[in-house]
């Protein structure tokens, strides 16, 4: 009996997959074990260099079952509140006895910018942690933020999300960028996830030289970079934190995980087709002062229309802004405050079809 049993538990062994054998094993992460079908609450320590030590609070749920990697990072810009409360409310809800793969949420990844209640930049060495990827470990404290961030999550997905909201003084329309073109990787599987979501506007980022990916390199661009298939979620505006948005950003991460084949739950089908979009177009301020927005709410602009008036401190106009093409102004800042190289809108170019 004893062999009998021997020999059909090598037997049963020979015929699991390789796939579960590997998935068997915990989740390895800076430094850290997760065992299969449990999770884990953490932080990634970022070592002081020429300026101070902070952290990245970090969940991982690693699954009962293999499955894909997929990694959801909020709060890389810290006062963008609903990216925020809603990986902390996924930590919660995510069952790992009923995943298969594993879910790694960054809960903040711009701690510094959150207690500082900073939008854009960090307070510390006053950089946009979205625009200083791959980062470096010796570099400034954002840029050792990137570095851990491209190497012990990116490195380990299989599928990259960020998740922001309009900043403090920036209105925002919801939408779902999706990676695309020759640099890109699987844009049918990121466009379906983008779906998934139900937003009312999709943009297809066309990635077509390492220069567009390398200049001021995004989190996006650095999934793009490390060939995960990757998305930008956006809901809410003016560092807002209504419940709706939330909620909105839980059910297309957890939709995420039907399509991903993570979960057994039913894939969500979106309501009303969203409005699609090639690309989008900056207007650029050339000058510092106070701004003053035309009508700073998405909406339709066409070629020629004043999108808005810059004044100096002493009331005298310096500039006007005009649309430089027919389009959907998707966000941009409200002001009134406004400094020389400032995006003031980002016009997003409307297609019928990707
Ligand atoms: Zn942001």
């Amino acid at each position: 009996m004893t062999l009998l049993r021997t020999l059909i538990a090598a037997l049963l062994l020979a015929l699991l997959p390789a796939a579960a054998l590997a998935e068997a094993r915990p989740f390895a992460i800076a430094g850290q074990e997760v065992a299969t079908g449990t999770r884990a609450d953490f932080r990634i320590t970022v070592p002081a260099g020429n300026d101070g030590e902070t952290f990245i609070p970090v969940t991982v749920i690693h699954g009962a079952r293999p499955g894909k990697v997929l990694a959801v990072v909020a709060g890389v810009h810290g006062f963008e509140f609903a990216s925020i409360l809603a990986a902390e409310r996924l930590a919660e809800r995510i069952d790992p006895a009923r995943l298969s793969g594993t879910l790694v949420l960054v809960r903040i990844a711009n701690i510094p910018g959150f207690e500082g209640r900073s939008p854009n930049v960090n307070p510390v060495d006053r950089k946009n942690l979205n625009r200083v990827f791959p980062g470096k470990a010796d570099g400034t404290q954002t840029e050792r933020i990137a570095d851990l961030i491209a190497r012990e999550v990116v490195a380990r997905s299989d599928f990259l999300m960020d998740v922001h909201s309009g900043d403090g003084a920036e209105f925002l329309d919801a939408f779902v960028g999706v990676y695309g073109g020759p640099l890109a990787t699987d844009f049918p599987l990121a466009l379906t996830v983008a779906q998934g979501f139900g937003f009312p506007n999709i943009v297809r980022y066309s990635m077509e030289t390492q220069a567009q990916i390398d200049s001021g390199r995004s989190l996006n661009r650095q999934g793009v970079a490390m060939g995960k298939p990757t998305i930008l979620v956006e809901i809410g505006q003016n560092g807002s934190r209504e419940e709706a948005h939330v909620a909105a950003i839980v059910a297309g991460v957890e939709n995420a995980l039907a399509i991903l084949g993570m979960s057994d739950a039913p894939v969500r089908e979106g309501s009303a087709p969203p409005r699609l979009f090639n690309g989008t177009v900056s207007v650029s301020a050339s000058h510092t002062g106070i701004y003053h927005p035309a009508n700073p709410v998405p909406r339709p602009l066409t070629k020629g229309e004043m999108i808005g008036t810059i004044r100096d401190y002493t009331g005298r106009e310096v500039e006007r802004l005009f649309s430089p093409v027919d389009g959907y102004a998707l966000y941009g800042i409200t002001g009134p405050p406004v400094e020389a190289g400032d995006g003031i809108v980002t016009i997003a170019l409307p297609v019928p079809a990707f």
